[in-house]
């Protein structure tokens, strides 16, 4: 009598089971009868690599779009980017100006056969902070001032300037990654800093790197000589173009041994070390890169392009 109930117990149970079973068995077909959706662009995100996903004020965004072979376009804020083919795939460069506003921007990319690839890319706040612009009693005793030192640089050598980076070329003249222009990466002048003295600030829009005189002074890229002539306040000064709105800016050179025209290889010398120029007090070399009118922090936009080169 007591095994019988055990029994029909038992069996009550598989039989409820084997129902649940069922009943799950349906609602998964139900979901995936409902699944079906007319055919849609493939979203790949493995397609698309990118040098970061937050991009500081004055920072560059950099990407490759992988493992595709044409009709390839990007995208960002709507806005087209400019692609170059290089052995790793297509790539686009972004320079975030310092004033640009922080945001989440829109990257997206297509390509053959209706693939699309897509990315939310952070473009955050960076404070560069100030420092005292400063000049050494040498200038002072020969009647400069920090006030003629700004007014000269802006309204004579940046003009100039600015005139050798109007037009760049719409190829890349790069496929390689990017190299440093001194025998070594030493730091003795931050991006970004905003001097100040008195009433007069400037803003140091490029990195100064330690350097002797006489060092050797590369091409930081393959690209196209745009200025190599002396400024007042710069001294010996040279502009490469390496396309796609990239520029590369070298000044305060104690020599210089290439022309305007010329196109340069990757890590060629193109002349040596030195502290010319009204606005130099001690041998380095002060390098910026530009994207369009964006200057950028050159440490930051090596880092960026040599993870998609
Ligand atoms: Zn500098």
């Amino acid at each position: 009598m007591r095994i019988g109930v055990i029994v029909a117990v038992i069996v009550f149970l598989i039989a409820l089971g084997l129902f649940g079973f069922l009943v799950l068995l349906d609602r998964n077909a139900d979901i995936g009868s409902l699944e079906l959706p007319e055919r849609k662009p493939e979203i790949v995100e493995s397609g698309l690599v990118v040098s970061s996903e937050e991009v500081p004020q004055g920072g560059t965004f950099a990407f490759a779009v992988v493992g595709v072979n044409d009709n390839v376009k990007a995208f960002f804020e709507n806005k087209e980017v400019p692609l170059t083919r290089t052995d790793k795939g297509f790539v686009g460069v972004l320079g975030i100006s310092l004033n640009s506003p922080p945001r989440e921007a829109d990257l997206r990319a297509t390509a053959e056969n209706d693939l699309v690839f897509e990315k939310k890319i952070l473009v955050v706040e960076k404070d560069y902070g100030t420092s005292r612009l400063t000049l050494p009693p040498s200038a002072t005793q020969a009647g400069r001032t920090t006030g003629t030192l700004v007014s000269g640089i802006v309204g004579d050598d940046n003009k100039k300037l600015t005139d050798a980076m109007r037009q760049s070329e719409a190829v890349a003249y790069f496929t390689e990654s990017f190299v440093i222009p001194t025998l070594e990466w030493v730091n003795v002048g931050r991006f970004g800093v905003l001097r100040q003295s008195g009433g007069t600030a400037i803003r140091h829009l490029g990195i100064d790197l330690d350097a002797k005189v006489g060092d050797p002074i590369f091409a930081t890229n393959r690209g196209k000589v745009t200025l190599s002539e002396y400024l007042t306040n710069y001294g010996h000064s040279i502009v490469i173009d390496h396309g796609l709105g990239i520029w590369s800016i070298y000044i305060h050179l104690e020599t210089r041994s290439v022309e305007k025209g010329e196109i340069v290889e990757r890590g060629q010398q193109i002349g040596e070390a030195g502290s010319t120029g009204l606005y130099s007090f001690e041998p380095h070399l002060h390098f910026s890169i530009r994207h369009h009118a964006s200057s950028l922090d050159p440490e930051a936009f090596i880092e960026a392009m040599n993870k998609v080169l």
